[in-house]
C-alpha cells in the first residue's frame, strides 16, 4: 500500500514568484504606493490581472479574504445593528465579517448537499428585512446561482459572495464571484493561490470599489491602483470612508502574480484527486457524499463526506481514529471550534436555533484537505484508510457487550 500523502501541504511556491520577491526585497519597496514616483506596482498588475480572470471591471487587493469580506458589507451599506442573511454552513472568518461590521447574523438552512436552502432564504428575507445576503460557497460547493441570482433580485437582497474555495470554478458557465454585487476571494496557504495571507475584492460597482479602495487605506494614492473607478466617483466618496489598513503588500503581490497562470492546471489536479478519492467513499457503506449538480464545475482542494445517521461518541471516535491512522480528517460536529472547521453554534452574535437542519447535517459532516500532486496510489491509500476506519469503528460501536 501507498504511503499516506501529508494532506496539510500547501501548493508550491513557483520560483518566478521566488525570484520576483528577491528581486522586491532587494529594493525594500514593499508598500503598495509610493509618495513620490510609485512602486513597481506588482499589487496594481495583480489587481489588473486577477478583474481580467474574473471578467469584472474592478480587483481591490487587501491583505485577507476576510477583510474583503468586510470591506464589501461596509460599501454595500450595511452599518452596526443591521441583519445580514449567512448560509449556515461557512468557516469562522465569514460570521466574523459580519461581526466586525457590527451587522447581526440571520442564519440560513443548508441542503443535504451542503449549500443554501432557497426556500429557507425567502422566508428568513422576508421575516428579518435584511438587505444583504453573505453567500458562502463554503468548501467549494455552488448551489443554483441562476435561481438565487432571480430570488434575491425579487427579494431586494444584494448578495455577496464569499470565494475563499471557488477560485476556479463555474456555474453554468459562468465564474463564480460574478453573480453577486461582489466577489471575495483568499490567498492563504490552504486555498487556490498560496501568499500565506491575502485577499481580493471584485465588482463591477464602481461606487463599490471606490469605498473599497479607500477603506482599504489608500492614502489618497488611489490613481496608483490596478483598477480605479472614474474620477468623479472617487471625489463622491473621498473624505467619508476611514483608512483601516487592510492593504496588500507589494511582496504578496509578488508570490500571487506567477500562480494565476498555473490556476487551470492545479484545479485539474485537484479535481482528480477528489473525484478518485469520492468515487471509492460513495462505494463503501455508510459515506454520503454531496451530489454535485451538472451545472457545476468546481475546483475542489478538500472533499467532504457524511456518516449520517452516527451519534457522536461514534463520530468523535471515527476522527480520532482516522488520525491516529494518518489521515487528518475534520469535524464539523465537534463541541469546539477546531482548526478550520467550526459550526453555527460557535459563531459569535449567531443563534443556532434558526438553523436546527444545519446542525443537523454538520454533525455527521467530515472533511479533508487535499494536497496537489496526489498519485492515484496515494489517493487510493487516502480512501482505504478512511473506509477501514469507518468500518472498524462501527463495529466496535455496534459490537454487543
Ligand atoms: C479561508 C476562508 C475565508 C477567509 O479567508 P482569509 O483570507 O483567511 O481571511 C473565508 N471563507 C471561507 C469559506 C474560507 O475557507
Amino acid at each position: 500500500m501507498a504511503l499516506l500523502p501529508d494532506l496539510g501541504r500547501p501548493p508550491e511556491i513557483p520560483a518566478s514568484a521566488m525570484a520576483t520577491a528577491m528581486a522586491l526585497l532587494e529594493t525594500g519597496r514593499l508598500h503598495r504606493y509610493g509618495e513620490v514616483a510609485g512602486t513597481g506596482g506588482l499589487v496594481a498588475q495583480l489587481e489588473r490581472a486577477f478583474a481580467r480572470l474574473m471578467g469584472r471591471s474592478y480587483a481591490v487587493a487587501v491583505n485577507s479574504c476576510g477583510a474583503a469580506l468586510f470591506l464589501a458589507l461596509r460599501a454595500a451599506g450595511v452599518r452596526p445593528g443591521d441583519p445580514v442573511l449567512m448560509n449556515a454552513f461557512t468557516l469562522g472568518p465569514v460570521p466574523g465579517a459580519l461581526d466586525h461590521a457590527g451587522a447581526r447574523p440571520v442564519l440560513v438552512e443548508i441542503t443535504p448537499d451542503l449549500t443554501i436552502d432557497l426556500d429557507d432564504l425567502r422566508a428568513k428575507a422576508k421575516a428579518s428585512d435584511a438587505r444583504v445576503l453573505m453567500l458562502s460557497h463554503m468548501r467549494g460547493h455552488l448551489c443554483d446561482l441562476r435561481a438565487l441570482s432571480a430570488l434575491c433580485c425579487e427579494l431586494g437582497v444584494s448578495v455577496i459572495e464569499d470565494c475563499a474555495h471557488t477560485l476556479g470554478a463555474s456555474w453554468d458557465g459562468q465564474q463564480a464571484g460574478t453573480f453577486g454585487l461582489a466577489g471575495c476571494f483568499s490567498f492563504q496557504s490552504g486555498k487556490h493561490v498560496n501568499t500565506g495571507e491575502g485577499g481580493m475584492l471584485v465588482t463591477d460597482d464602481p461606487d463599490i470599489a471606490a469605498q473599497a479602495i479607500l477603506h482599504s487605506g489608500s492614502y489618497m494614492l488611489y490613481g496608483q491602483n490596478g483598477t480605479v473607478p472614474p474620477a468623479e466617483v472617487m471625489e463622491r466618496w473621498r473624505g467619508r470612508c476611514g483608512n483601516y489598513s487592510l492593504r496588500m503588500s507589494e511582496l504578496v503581490a509578488a508570490l500571487a502574480l506567477p500562480q494565476l497562470p498555473l490556476l487551470s492546471a492545479r484545479v485539474a489536479d485537484w479535481n482528480a484527486s477528489h473525484d478518485h478519492i469520492a468515487a471509492r467513499l460513495a462505494q463503501a457503506e455508510g459515506f454520503l457524499l454531496p451530489h454535485r449538480p451538472k451545472a457545476e464545475s468546481y475546483a475542489q482542494s478538500s472533499l467532504q463526506f457524511r456518516l449520517p445517521g452516527w451519534p457522536l461518541e461514534q463520530m468523535r471516535a471515527f476522527v480520532q481514529a482516522a488520525r491516529a491512522a494518518g489521515v487528518w480528517v475534520k469535524w464539523f460536529g465537534s463541541e469546539l471550534p477546531e482548526g478550520y472547521s467550526s459550526n453555527p453554534a460557535q459563531w459569535h452574535g449567531a443563534q443556532a436555533a434558526e438553523v436546527p437542519r444545519a446542525c443537523q447535517i454538520q454533525a455527521t459532516l467530515c472533511d479533508i484537505r487535499l494536497p496537489l500532486g496526489l498519485s492515484p496510489q496515494e489517493c487510493d491509500a487516502v480512501a482505504d484508510t478512511l473506509i477501514a476506519t469507518a468500518s472498524a469503528t462501527r463495529k466496535a460501536h455496534h459490537a454487543p457487550a
